[in-house]
């Protein structure tokens, strides 16, 4: 079985499961896999933050539950969905 590297493209030597040729190319795909994750995370973090404050400000005191007409979120631009600039 031919199979390559998921990074460089090089042929793979050894075991079948593998998946890199090297510990190098190992190294590079985790720690831009998780430098992709972190940012997502971030981005989400800074939707959820700005969701919270819109909620809190819009129940003030009220620490049951209460309807809110959908309108009234949307003039306070809070976000349903994340937006599609928000790229991972
Ligand atoms: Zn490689």
């Amino acid at each position: 079985m031919n199979k390559k590297c998921k990074i460089c493209g090089k042929k793979i030597i050894g075991r079948t499961d593998k998946i890199f040729c090297s510990v190098k190319c190992e190294n590079y795909y985790h720690i831009h896999l998780r430098k992709a994750t972190d940012k997502a995370v971030e981005n989400i973090n800074k939707i959820l933050y700005r969701n919270r404050s819109i909620l809190l400000e819009i129940m003030g005191k009220h620490n049951k539950q209460m309807m809110v007409d959908r309108k009234v979120l949307e003039l306070k631009k809070i976000y349903f969905q994340i937006p599609h600039s928000f790229s991972y």
